[in-house]
């Protein structure tokens, strides 16, 4: 038997699931989420960009993050042998949010779904999608619980945000191999002790290797004294270094120059996580009877911290457009939903191109800067990336020249 109670079901609660059912839920829709695990677990993507405050408040959770008590952000600093250069995201080119948060995401991803079911959406964890039909205008999901017990739920439109899940994309055949080569990352979280006055805590750190223009490190402080780091490479690199994962992540960081010094007394006491290959890319991103939200549609890299405010962007977008279609709109999903989106997703690709090439990190660490154009840039580490009247977003093969321009100076 299938039940119909919901007009839209939700394949997981993550950030991309929580925003877009509360943004339905707002407009009188019954949204039911399944989330296969429970809350809290464990997700990667701490670091927060100012853009997604907008996302937040839409979905009125904002008062919730706000008093969570997490690591105030306000910008992002780079680093790479002697060179330092840092971003205040309140001097940006575009309006609005200039700051932000660091967060413990199996906090936030909770605190982001026990709001959403407090403002009325329906939240059933342990439940597993496996399957998924769309036909006579109704959308099937099956469902298995934690028994093992299969059933079968319908509605009018299902909304994948299953993240690395990737659960409609595997169904239906859409995945697409990501044109960025495949890279690795080892992570952890460390009680990083750190004591330096240079160091500031309110910024997101990237540590370019001294050697290797391609091997980053991320340090993400948040309020409790600990931190998140990780490090970034080619799955060749990471391979060829010895031993187990966390003596290659603390051999890599013993490298890293400035960063080794802030982490020398740091207590290295939580397991280290290895992620591969988590650049991905779909064929579609709609279809009939769905959409893909979030990672579960494209997952480019985490150099920019970009990846949980594109996630909300697509449930900002997702929602405007269901909902016209459920009030018997004519609705265009390409023009109205997979456009917009990309427009952004475009920006960040070429800066991640541009990052990888030493473009973007020679206009970071320019000696001679130019403040208009700082607080160009400064706005899409901000998130701003769909601002098209940022010159930067309108035509962002501009970075080629500006590179060229700093090389030169
Ligand atoms: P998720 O947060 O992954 O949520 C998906 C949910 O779906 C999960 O809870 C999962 O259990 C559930 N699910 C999966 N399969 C099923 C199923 N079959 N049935 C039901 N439920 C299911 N982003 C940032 O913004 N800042 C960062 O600093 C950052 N750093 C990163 C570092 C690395 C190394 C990587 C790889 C990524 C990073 N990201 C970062 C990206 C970030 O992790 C993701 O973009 C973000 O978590 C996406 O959110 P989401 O809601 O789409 O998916």
């Amino acid at each position: 038997a299938t039940q119909s109670q919901y007009d839209i079901i939700v394949i997981g609660a993550g950030p991309a699931g929580a925003v877009v059912s509360a943004l339905l839920n707002q407009r009188g829709y019954r949204v039911l989420v399944l989330e296969k695990t429970y809350f809290p677990r464990f997700s990667i993507g701490e670091s927060l960009l100012p853009q997604s405050m907008r996302f937040l408040e839409q979905a009125n959770m904002l008062d919730a993050v706000h008093a969570a008590g997490f690591q105030f952000k306000n910008g992002a600093a780079f680093s790479c042998a002697e060179r330092y250069e840092s971003f205040d995201f309140n001097e940006k080119f575009t309006e609005g949010w200039g700051t932000t948060y660091q967060v413990q995401r199996d906090k936030f991803d909770k605190i982001l779904a026990d709001t959403a079911e407090q403002q009325g959406v329906e939240i059933c964890y342990g439940q597993t999608v496996t399957a998924f039909e769309y036909h006579q205008k109704t959308a099937y999901v099956t469902v298995a619980d934690e028994d093992g017990d299969v059933y079968k739920l319908r509605s009018q439109f299902v909304l994948d945000a299953s993240g690395y899940g990737r659960v409609l994309p595997r169904l239906l055949g859409l995945d697409k191999p990501s044109n960025f080569p495949s890279r690795t990352s080892l992570f952890t979280h460390i009680e990083d002790r750190i004591q330096d006055e240079n160091y500031d805590r309110n910024k997101i750190l990237i540590t370019v290797h001294p050697q290797f223009q391609d091997v980053w490190y991320w340090l993400i402080p948040f309020s409790n004294g600990r931190s998140s780091v990780g490090v970034v490479a080619t799955q060749e690199f990471i391979q060829q270094l010895d031993g187990e994962t966390d003596d290659k992540l603390k051999q890599l960081i013993n490298e890293s120059g400035w960063m080794a010094t802030l982490l020398q007394q740091a207590n290295f006491d939580t397991r280290v996580g290895e992620l591969t290959g988590y650049a991905c890319d779909v064929s579609q991103l709609y279809g009939d009877g769905y959409a893909l939200l979030g990672n579960a549609g494209e997952f480019l890299d985490p150099v920019f911290s970009s990846g949980v405010t594109i996630a909300l962007k697509s449930s900002s977008l997702a929602a405007s457009v269901l909902d016209k279609q459920l009030q018997g709109e004519e609705v265009d999903w390409h023009n109205a939903f997979v456009l917009p989106l990309q427009q952004g997703i475009h920006t960040f690709k070429e800066f991640v191109e541009a990052w990888y090439d030493g473009r973007l990190q020679d206009v970071i660490f320019t000696r001679n800067k130019n403040a208009p154009i700082k607080r160009m840039i400064s706005s899409i580490l901000a998130g701003y990336a769909w601002d098209t009247h940022n010159p930067y977003v309108k035509d962002v093969k501009r970075l080629s020249s500006l590179a060229e321009l700093c090389r030169n100076r």
